[in-house]
C-alpha cells in the first residue's frame, strides 16, 4: 500500500474546515457542525464527545498560528460556557502549519483547556485512521468486505449444484474458481426538517433511509444486491493477505459520494404540502430539505465478495456461474446451469435439467430423450438416435442400443409391434370405437 499522505495544497479554508470535520467524525466525535463562513464566532466548527461534553474548534488553513488565534478562542469558551453552564466546554485549534512559540507559551501560561493540532500532528492522526488526502479529498482505501469463503467451499457450491442435474453421474466435471472483491458504499441516514410560512409551521417531516453505491460508477446497486447484503451488515471482514489484490479500487472518494448522497436524499425527500392561509384559500408549497437537515449515520465502504465459477464438463461445454457471497449465502446474477443450451431457456430449479451422456450438454425437459432400451440414460434432442416404428419414433443414446431394440422388434409379432408404438395403437382403437359408434348409431 502507498504511504499515507495528507497533501492539503490548493484547499481553501472552508475546504480546509469540512475536511477537519470528516476526520473528527471518524475519531468517533458526534454532532459535528460545520458553522457558515459568515456567522463566524471564532469556532469553525462545534462538536462533542460521546458523553456529550462539547468541543469548539478553530481551524487554520495557514503557515503560522500566534497568540491572537488562542485568544479570540479563550474568549469564545468563556461566552459559550454562561451559556452551558452545565456542560463541560473545551476547545482545540487545528493548522495545516504550525504554532508559534508565543502561543503555545500563552497556552500553557492560561491553563484553559485547549488543545493544539498541527500540520505534523494532523498527518499522523490520518495515518492512525488510515485516511489518504489527494486534492483534499478523502480517498478510500479499505480491507474489508462481506464474509467470505475459501476457494474450495466456491468450488463445492457449484459442484453441489451440478450433482441436482439428472445425468450428472456420467461426467466428471473440473471448475475453476475465481473471486474479486467489488467496491461498494453502505450509506444509513435520517432527514428531519420543518418547514414554516407565514401561517408558521406547515410540515414537520421526519424520514429515514438506507442506500448502497457502486464505488466503480456511483450509481445505486440494484434492489436485489441492496436487499442481499443490507439486511444484515454486521456480517463483515478483513480480506486476507493473498487476496488484497483482487479488490477492484473505488473510483470515488468519500466527498465525492457524499455529495452524491446528499443531492439524493434531497431529491427524494423533496415533497409538496397543502395548506391554508388566514384568506381561506388553498396553497400549495414544495418542501426542500437542506444538507443541514441530513444526519448520515453510517457510512461504510465495503468491498463485496464476488465469485466467478466456470465448470467445464468437457472440452467444449463449459458452463458460468456469478454469485455474490455473504456468510454461508450466495446471490446468484449468472447461473448457466439452469439454461438449456438448446433452446436458451432458463428454468427455475435443477432439478428440471439433463445432462446428455454424449456432449455433456445441460439441457430443458423440451430437448431431452431417456434412452428407450435403458429406461435411464439421458441425451439431448441433438443426440438422440430415433428410429421410427409405425407411426412413433423411439429415441436411443448409442447405436447399439438402437439395433438392440430394433432387432428385437422387428422379430415380434404384429400385435406385440404394434402395442409398442403407442400412437399407432391408440389411432386403431380410436377408429374401432368410431367404427363401433356409427354403427350403432345406424342400427338405431
Ligand atoms: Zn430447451
Ligand atoms: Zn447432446
Amino acid at each position: 500500500m502507498a504511504e499515507n499522505e495528507i497533501n492539503l495544497d490548493g484547499l481553501d479554508g472552508f475546504q480546509f474546515e469540512e475536511l477537519i470535520a470528516k476526520i473528527m467524525k471518524k475519531q468517533g466525535f458526534q454532532n459535528i457542525r460545520v458553522t457558515s463562513k459568515t456567522r463566524d464566532l471564532g469556532r469553525d466548527i462545534i462538536m462533542e464527545t460521546p458523553d456529550g461534553n462539547i468541543i469548539l474548534i478553530q481551524c487554520k488553513h495557514q503557515q503560522f498560528v500566534g497568540r491572537p488565534v488562542v485568544q479570540k478562542l479563550q474568549g469564545v469558551i468563556s461566552y459559550e460556557e454562561s451559556r452551558h453552564p452545565r456542560k463541560s466546554i473545551s476547545g482545540m485549534i487545528v493548522t495545516s502549519g504550525s504554532f508559534s512559540q508565543d502561543a503555545i507559551d500563552y497556552k500553557e501560561q492560561i491553563r484553559e483547556k485547549i488543545g493544539f493540532i498541527d500540520g505534523k500532528l494532523l498527518r499522523d492522526i490520518c495515518k492512525e485512521l488510515n485516511i489518504i488526502i489527494i486534492s483534499g479529498k478523502i480517498q478510500i482505501l479499505i480491507d474489508t468486505s462481506f464474509n467470505n469463503i475459501s476457494e474450495d467451499k466456491s468450488k463445492s457450491i457449484t459442484l453441489d449444484k451440478f450433482h441436482k442435474i439428472y445425468g450428472n453421474e456420467y461426467h466428471k466435471p473440473k471448475v475453476a474458481s475465481n473471486v474479486m472483491f467489488f467496491p461498494s458504499v453502505y450509506i444509513a441516514y435520517n432527514v428531519n426538517f420543518d418547514t414554516y410560512t407565514q401561517v408558521g409551521c406547515i410540515d414537520k417531516y421526519s424520514s429515514s433511509g438506507r442506500i448502497m453505491l457502486d464505488g466503480v460508477t456511483g450509481k445505486f446497486v440494484t434492489d436485489d444486491i441492496k436487499k442481499f447484503y443490507c439486511d444484515d451488515i454486521q456480517k463483515r471482514e478483513e480480506i486476507q493477505q493473498h487476496d488484497r489484490d483482487k479488490k477492484i479500487h473505488f473510483e470515488f472518494t468519500e466527498n465525492d459520494i457524499e455529495d452524491d448522497v446528499f443531492n439524493y436524499v434531497i431529491k427524494n425527500h423533496t415533497h409538496d404540502v397543502h395548506y391554508r392561509e388566514k384568506n381561506n384559500v388553498t396553497y400549495k408549497k414544495t418542501c426542500v430539505p437542506k444538507r443541514r437537515d441530513i444526519d448520515i449515520l453510517e457510512f461504510l465502504p465495503i468491498y463485496l465478495p464476488i465469485w466467478t465459477n466456470d465448470l467445464n464438463v468437457n472440452q467444449s461445454m463449459k458452463y458460468q456461474q456469478k454469485f455474490y457471497n455473504k456468510g454461508n449465502n450466495q446471490l446468484f446474477i449468472l447461473d448457466e446451469l439452469k439454461i438449456c443450451h438448446i433452446c436458451g431457456m432458463k428454468r427455475s430449479e435443477y432439478e428440471n435439467m439433463s445432462l446428455c451422456k454424449v456432449c455433456g450438454g445441460i439441457v430443458c425437459p423440451s430437448h431431452i430423450k431417456i434412452d428407450y432400451l435403458d429406461k435411464k440414460t439421458p441425451v439431448c434432442t441433438n443426440h438422440a438416435i430415433a428410429l421410427r416404428l409405425f407411426i412413433q419414433n423411439k429415441y436411443f443414446s448409442n447405436k447399439e442400443n438402437y439395433s438392440k431394440y430394433h432387432q428385437w422388434w422387428k422379430s415380434v409379432k404384429f400385435t406385440r409391434q404394434l402395442y409398442e408404438d403407442k400412437i399407432a395403437l391408440g389411432l386403431i382403437i380410436a377408429g374401432i370405437i368410431l367404427t363401433l359408434i356409427m354403427v350403432i348409431f345406424y342400427i338405431i
